[in-house]
C-alpha cells in the first residue's frame, strides 16, 4: 500500500514538474507539433511515458528489431532476385557493410540456382524472426497499454472520490461517471501509438531500400507521398476538432440520461417523457453530425492514399523508363524489386496517416482524462494533525459565517453557540434558514469563511479528519441504501462490526423487528435490485448504519420525518435511552420530536434569532412559538 501510494506521488510529482528526460522531452514535442493541444496534456502524456518508460523502451527496442529484420528480408529477397536473373552488382551490396560483403561472398561462392535458393531460405528464416519480435511487441504493448488504462481508470476514480466534495459537487453526476469510461478511449492512444511508431520504424527499413535500390527513384516517390501528407494536414485539423465536438456532446448527453433517468420517477409522474427524450435528442443530432463527419473525414485519407498511389507509381515508371539512364538505369529485375517495395511501402503510409487521423480523434479524450487528473486546480480537503478519540467537553461555534460563493450573501453568519457534551442541540427554522449548512460545517464538507468552529478548544480544521469523522454518526435525509444486504448495509457504518453489533443497533435504530420478519433476515438483499424497503425502513437502516459506529457525536437531519408514527417513537425512545453517551446535534421540521432537547436554536436567514429550551421558547410568543402553533394540530402527542 504504501509503496503504491509512494509510487503515485512520485508519478505526480514527475507529471507536475518539466523532467529534463531528453528522449520523453522530444517525444512529447513530436506529439505536440502533431497533435496542438494545452500544455498541460503533454505535462501529463510525458508523466505517463516516464513512468512507464521500461514496458515502453521494451515496445520500441522490439519494433526496432523488427523493422530491421523487415527490411533485411527485402535486402536479401533483393539479392536472390539478382542471383537468378543473372546481373548481380547492380544492388550496391557494399553499403550493407560486413553483412552485404558477407552475403555477397556467399552468394557468388554458390551456384546461381543454389545460390537463390539459399538466400531465399535466408529471407524467410529473417521474415519469421521479424514476425516473432513483432508477436513479442504486440505482446508487451497489450501488457503496456491494459496497465495504463487499468492505472488511470483507478487514478481518476480516487481523483473523483479525493477531491474536496465541496468542488466535486459542483460536476453534474453524469460527466463525472463520462470521466470514468472515457479512459479506454484515452489510453487507446497507446496502441495506436505503438502501431503507429512500428509502421513508421518499417516504412524507414522500406525507404532505406528503395534509396539503396535507387536513390532518384526514391527521391521522385518521396516528393509525391510528402506532398499528400502535407495535404493531408488540414483533413487533420477538422478530425480533431470534430472529434472534441463529438466528446462534447456525449458527454452532455450522459449527463442528461444520467440526470433523466435517476428522476425516472418524476418524469413518469410529470408526464414529461417527450421534454426527457427532447433533451436528449438533440444531444443525440449533434454527436451524430459529428461523428457522420469525421468517419467521412477519415474516409478522404486512405482514398486519397489510393490516387497518390496510382499516380505515384506512374511517376516511378516514367522515371525509370525515360529519365534515368546510364549510371542510373535498373535492370529489369531491379525495376521490379522496386515497384515491388514500393508496392509494400504504400499501404503502410496510408496506415501511418490513418494512425495519425485516430490519433487525433483520441487528443479529446487524452485532454479530458488530464484535465481531471490535473491536482494543482482541485481542492483537497486539508487535514489536521490533532489526534480525535471522542468528545470531552463540548463543540463550539464562534462567529462562523460560511459563504458558499464568493461575494454572495452568507449562508449562515457570525453564528456562535455551544453544544456540550451529552446533549442534545435541535436547529429549527424555515428552510433555507441555514440549518444543512451548519451540518455542512460539522461534517467537514465546507469550510468556514470566518470565525472558528472548536473541538474541545481545538479548531474543527487542526483536527485528523479521518478520526473526527469516525466519530460522527449521520442519519441525512437522504436515506441511501445500496445494493447490498442489510447486513452489509449497516456494516457500512463501521466495516469490522460484528453481527452482534449489528443486530444491536439494528435494535436501537427500531429495525430489528422487521428485519427479522423480512425471508432472509439480515441476508435480504436491498436497494437498486433488491427488496424495495418503505421510507421507514430505509430510515431506519440507515439510523442502524449511524449507531452502529458508536460515534460520540450524532447528526440527525429529519431523521425522523419519513416515519410512522409507530416507529417515530420507538426511535425517540431509543434515542432518550442512548443521549447520555451521544452528543446530538438534529435538524426537525416536526418541532414534537426536538420537544426534550436541551437546547433549540432557531434560525433565520442564517442568524440564531431565539435559543433556549422548548418551554422558555413557548414563552417567549416568538417565531418558534409561532411554529409550534401552526404545528400543533398536527403533531400527535402535542
Ligand atoms: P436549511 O437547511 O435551513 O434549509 P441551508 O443551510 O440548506 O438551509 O441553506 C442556507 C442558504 O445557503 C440558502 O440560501 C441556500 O440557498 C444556500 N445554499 C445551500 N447549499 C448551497 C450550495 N451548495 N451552494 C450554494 N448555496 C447553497
Amino acid at each position: 500500500m504504501k509503496r503504491a501510494a509512494a509510487r503515485e506521488r512520485a508519478f505526480l510529482d514527475d507529471a507536475s514538474q518539466a523532467r529534463p528526460a531528453w528522449l520523453s522531452e522530444r517525444l512529447s514535442r513530436v506529439v505536440r507539433r502533431a497533435t496542438g493541444g494545452g500544455a498541460w496534456t503533454h505535462r501529463f502524456l510525458r508523466g505517463l511515458m516516464w513512468k512507464y518508460r521500461r514496458l515502453a523502451g521494451t515496445v520500441l527496442f522490439l519494433n526496432v528489431v523488427a523493422a530491421m529484420f523487415e527490411g533485411g528480408t527485402m535486402g536479401v529477397l533483393g539479392l536472390a532476385v539478382e542471383s537468378l536473373t543473372g546481373d548481380t552488382g547492380a544492388l550496391p551490396v557494399q553499403h550493407l557493410g560486413v553483412v552485404g560483403v558477407w552475403l555477397d561472398e556467399f552468394r557468388t561462392s554458390l551456384e546461381p540456382r543454389d545460390a537463390f535458393v539459399a538466400l531465399v531460405g535466408i529471407a524467410v528464416a529473417s521474415q519469421v524472426t521479424k514476425a516473432t519480435m513483432e508477436f513479442a511487441s504486440k505482446t508487451v504493448a497489450a501488457r503496456l497499454s491494459t496497465t495504463i488504462e487499468a492505472d488511470l481508470r483507478r487514478r481518476t476514480f480516487r481523483q473523483l472520490v479525493r477531491m474536496r466534495f465541496e468542488q466535486v459537487s459542483r460536476y453534474k453526476v453524469g460527466d463525472l461517471t463520462a470521466y470514468v469510461s472515457q479512459v479506454t478511449p484515452a489510453a487507446g492512444l497507446i496502441p495506436t501509438t505503438n502501431e503507429m511508431v512500428y509502421q513508421c520504424l518499417t516504412l524507414s527499413a522500406y525507404a532505406s531500400i528503395l534509396l539503396w535500390t535507387s536513390w532518384q527513384m526514391t527521391v521522385a516517390a518521396g516528393v509525391v507521398l510528402g506532398g499528400l501528407v502535407l495535404a493531408t494536414r488540414g483533413v487533420m485539423f477538422r478530425i480533431r476538432v470534430t472529434a472534441k465536438r463529438f466528446v462534447k456532446t456525449s458527454t452532455s448527453m450522459n449527463e442528461n440520461a444520467v440526470e433523466l433517468l435517476g428522476g425516472i420517477r418524476h418524469v413518469h409522474t410529470y408526464g414529461r417523457e417527450e421534454f426527457a427524450t427532447s433533451r436528449i435528442d438533440a444531444d443525440i443530432d449533434a454527436g451524430m453530425y459529428a461523428r457522420r463527419r469525421g468517419l467521412v473525414l477519415a474516409a478522404v485519407i486512405p482514398c486519397a492514399m489510393q490516387v497518390v498511389a496510382a499516380v505515384g507509381i506512374g511517376v516511378m515508371l516514367y522515371v525509370a523508363g525515360l529519365v534515368l539512364e546510364g549510371d542510373g538505369a535498373l535492370s529489369p529485375g531491379g525495376l521490379l524489386f522496386f515497384v515491388l517495395i514500393l508496392y509494400r511501402l504504400l499501404p503502410r503510409v496510408t496506415t501511418v496517416n490513418n494512425k495519425v487521423a485516430v490519433l487525433h480523434s483520441k487528443w479529446a479524450y487524452v485532454e479530458r482524462v488530464a484535465a481531471i487528473l490535473r491536482r494543482d486546480d482541485k481542492q483537497y480537503l486539508k487535514d489536521g494533525s490533532t489526534p480525535f478519540a471522542g468528545l470531552g467537553d463540548a463543540i463550539e461555534f464562534r462567529d462562523v459565517t460560511l459563504r458558499y460563493v464568493d461575494g454572495a450573501k452568507p449562508a449562515v453568519e457570525r453564528l456562535s453557540f455551544r453544544v456540550p457534551r451529552g446533549t442534545m442541540t435541535a436547529l429549527v427554522g424555515p428552510s433555507g434558514a441555514g440549518k444543512s449548512s451548519i451540518v455542512n460545517l460539522l461534517l467537514r464538507l465546507y469550510d468556514v469563511n470566518g470565525g472558528a468552529i472548536l473541538v474541545d478548544g481545538t479548531p474543527l480544521n487542526d483536527v485528523r479528519v479521518k478520526d473526527w469523522r469516525a466519530q460522527i454518526g449521520l442519519v441525512d435525509q437522504d436515506t441511501f441504501v445500496f445494493h447490498a444486504s442489510i447486513r452489509e448495509n449497516i456494516r457500512f457504518g463501521k466495516l469490522d462490526a460484528t453481527d452482534a453489533e449489528i443486530e444491536h443497533a439494528a435494535g436501537i435504530a427500531a429495525a430489528h423487528e422487521f428485519i427479522a420478519a423480512l425471508p432472509d433476515g439480515y441476508d435480504t438483499v436491498v436497494g437498486e435490485r433488491g427488496q424495495r424497503l418503505s421510507g421507514g425502513q430505509r430510515q431506519r437502516i440507515a439510523i442502524a448504519r449511524a449507531i452502529v459506529r458508536e460515534p460520540s457525536i450524532l447528526i440527525l437531519d429529519e431523521a425522523t420525518s419519513a416515519l410512522d408514527t409507530h416507529s417515530e417513537r420507538a426511535i425517540q425512545t431509543a434515542i432518550e435511552r442512548i443521549r447520555k453517551d451521544f452528543t446530538v446535534v438534529a435538524i426537525a421540521h416536526r418541532l414534537s420530536t426536538i420537544r426534550d432537547a436541551d437546547q433549540i436554536l432557531v434560525l433565520d436567514k442564517g442568524r440564531i434569532v431565539e435559543r433556549g429550551t422548548h418551554s422558555e421558547l413557548v414563552a417567549k410568543a416568538g417565531l418558534y412559538a409561532r411554529l409550534w402553533t401552526a404545528q400543533a394540530g398536527d403533531v400527535p402527542g402535542a
